[in-house]
């Protein structure tokens, strides 16, 4: 094993890597002490769960270390992007509760800046105009092991390098007819040092800019000047970073003095099973209406996972759970549902809700009474309260709690069987009503009235306790059913299939006609988050209308997947 911590210090213990460089970097004054770091999203789509671990790191190592954390829209390439996208990440960004404090930024913002120092590396004669296409380029690269060839080009004046690129930002010359590249080293053992582009014709439109510009900077060359020009001190980023750092290196040192240098540090991506998380693959799915959206709650975009029911806590719990090296990994789904169980057990309210109901009779209870009874909010919450269920002689059962011939230790509801109404009775089967095809309509049961939840009958134990709500009171609503959206574990590993035909066609079932209780209709608001007694966590989706309540399944109590991989 490679030995991560790459560390000077190593007092300072319980750090991670990246917390650890930083530690070290401030402890010997560099960048005059200051932490600054950034998140810069490229706005071309929604962020998913792999950015939520970039930005756990970029703002937490600021929060943890006193620090300050720049939020830079990276839009260098106006044809994928847009101003619904800007809009959505603010959004998800301050939903997982971090908060750039007013410094917004955009590699935009830096155009004119990077075009000056694209001019003085022309003078200095460190660049130069390429009129090959990107193909002919491309085939000039060489590969890791052979050196490339020298561009025809390379060794254009300054004046007409100067000349050329001018008139390629005043919309001269067609997209792809000419490049802007730096003269570095075309035998170079990092290809990144291959006379890199610098600037390419775009003539699309910039959600900011405009057509103030025909001319756009590559990723590479507006990075790490973006940083120099914000203060940026820590450019944290994912390893495939990792062989570009040399070129941020080289260009930010044409800035940069001793006083004052960014400094790029990479960390493993978030890679998850049963899960696609490239945003052009995402795109794709919403594209083609394969999900109902960006925040179709299967999605792993943030505003997927905020939809479906998952918190913030659960998302970073789970991230702070895997952590941050310098190896590749393929983290389990079953982690991050663990951390959303964890964290829905400790909030969501509990409540009745029955999803396929059986009617059921008590036949000794009389008709025209009822009563309330009180259920727990929270058992995991001291003072979490009650809420009053009605309880009467007709009631909702869930269709599998009940069975005619049940085998050996069904602790449920059969002929001649007792069970206990969870915060009610305990009740005696006593019969069933069927119809023609022999399926059953309704079951009859008796009441032993001394049971009654928390009056001293109720000490009686039976094995079962079967969720319930009252038929007179239950509402009638919609649940949504989500489960992974693929069936194959790690879909991006299956080169060779299109990633659409590894769909999980289960992964949305809508069940219509669930009954619940009268005090979950109630407070049935975008946002809150319920455990449906024995069933799972579930939340209402804002889909939902005043005579149709939709919930969106969270997740279920068990990890029924880990259970069936077992058997
Ligand atoms: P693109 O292919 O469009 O570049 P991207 O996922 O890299 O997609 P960016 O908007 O460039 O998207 O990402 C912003 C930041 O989030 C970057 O610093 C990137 O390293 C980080 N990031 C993206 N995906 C992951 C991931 N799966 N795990 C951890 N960090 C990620
Ligand atoms: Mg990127």
């Amino acid at each position: 094993m490679v030995e991560i911590n790459d560390t000077e210090n190593s007092e300072v213990k319980g750090l991670n890597f990246v917390e650890q460089i930083v530690a070290d970097d401030l402890a010997a004054g560099k960048n005059g002490g200051r932490l600054n770091t950034r998140f810069p999203p490229e706005p071309n789509g929604y962020l998913h769960i792999g950015h939520a671990k970039a930005i756990c790191m970029d703002f937490g190592i600021a929060e943890k270390f006193g620090g300050t954390c720049n939020l830079r829209f990276d839009d260098t390439n106006p044809v994928k992007e847009d101003v619904e996208y800007v809009d959505a990440i603010r959004d998800d960004i301050h939903w997982l509760g971090f908060d750039w404090g007013g410094r917004e930024y955009y590699a935009s913002d830096y155009f004119p800046k990077l075009y000056d120092l694209a001019i003085r590396l022309i003078k200095e004669g460190k660049a130069y105009v390429d009129d090959q296409t990107s193909e002919e380029i491309a085939a000039q690269k060489g590969t890791p092991t052979t050196p490339g060839t020298e561009s025809p080009y390379r060794n254009r004046t300054v004046q007409e390098n100067l000349d050329l690129f001018e008139r390629m930002n005043k919309g001269e010359f067609d997209e792809g007819a000419r490049v802007l590249r730096a003269k570095i080293d075309m035998a170079s053992s990092n290809m990144h040092f291959r006379d890199p582009i610098m600037y390419r014709i775009i003539k699309h439109p910039h959600h900011r800019t405009g057509t103030t510009w025909n001319v756009y900077p590559m990723y590479d060359f507006a990075h790490g000047q973006s940083d120099y020009f914000e203060g940026v001190t820590h450019s944290i980023c994912t390893l495939e970073f990792v062989p570009h750092r040399p070129l941020y290196e080289y260009y930010v040192k044409e800035l940069a003095d001793e006083t004052y240098c960014p400094r790029q540090i990479e960390f493993n991506r978030l890679n998850l099973t049963y899960t696609v998380m490239s945003k052009r693959k995402l795109l794709q799915l919403v594209k083609e209406g394969l999900v109902a959206g960006w925040d179709d709650p299967r999605m792993p975009t943030i505003c997927g996972m905020r939809r479906r029911g998952y918190t913030p806590e659960s998302i970073k719990n789970f991230i702070s759970t895997i952590g941050y090296t310098k190896y590749e990994a393929l983290n389990s789904i079953s982690l991050l549902e663990h951390a959303v169980r964890e964290d829905l057990n400790k909030h969501a309210t509990r409540v009745m809700a029955v999803i396929n109901p059986l009617k059921l009779v008590i036949t000794n209870y009389p008709e025209d009474q009822e009563e309330m009874v009180a259920m727990e909010n929270n058992p995991e919450q001291e003072n979490s309260g009650t809420h009053s269920m009605p309880f009467s002689r007709e009631i909702y059962i869930e269709r599998d709690d009940f069975m005619e011939n049940p085998p050996k230790k069904y602790f449920r509801l059969a002929p001649d069987c007792e069970v206990r109404l969870k915060g009610a009775y305990i009740i005696k089967c006593t019969g069933v009503k069927k119809d023609a095809d022999g399926n059953i309509e309704e079951v009859y049961c008796t009441y032993d009235a001394d049971t009654r939840s928390g009056l001293p009958g109720s000490a009686r134990k039976v094995k079962g306790t079967l969720h319930w709500v009252s038929a007179k009171h239950a509402v009638d609503a919609t649940a949504r059913i989500y489960d992974r959206l693929f069936e194959v574990e790690n879909p991006a590993a299956e080169a060779d299939r299109d990633f659409r035909e590894m769909l999980n066609p289960d992964s949305l079932k809508v069940i219509t006609g669930i009954k619940i209780e009268p005090y979950l209709a109630e407070n049935a608001a975008v946002g809150n988050k319920f455990q449906f007694q024995r069933i799972g966590y579930f939340t209402p989706d804002y889909d939902s209308s005043a005579d149709n309540i939709i919930f969106n399944r969270t997740i279920a109590l068990k990890d029924s997947w880990e259970k069936a991989q077992k058997k």
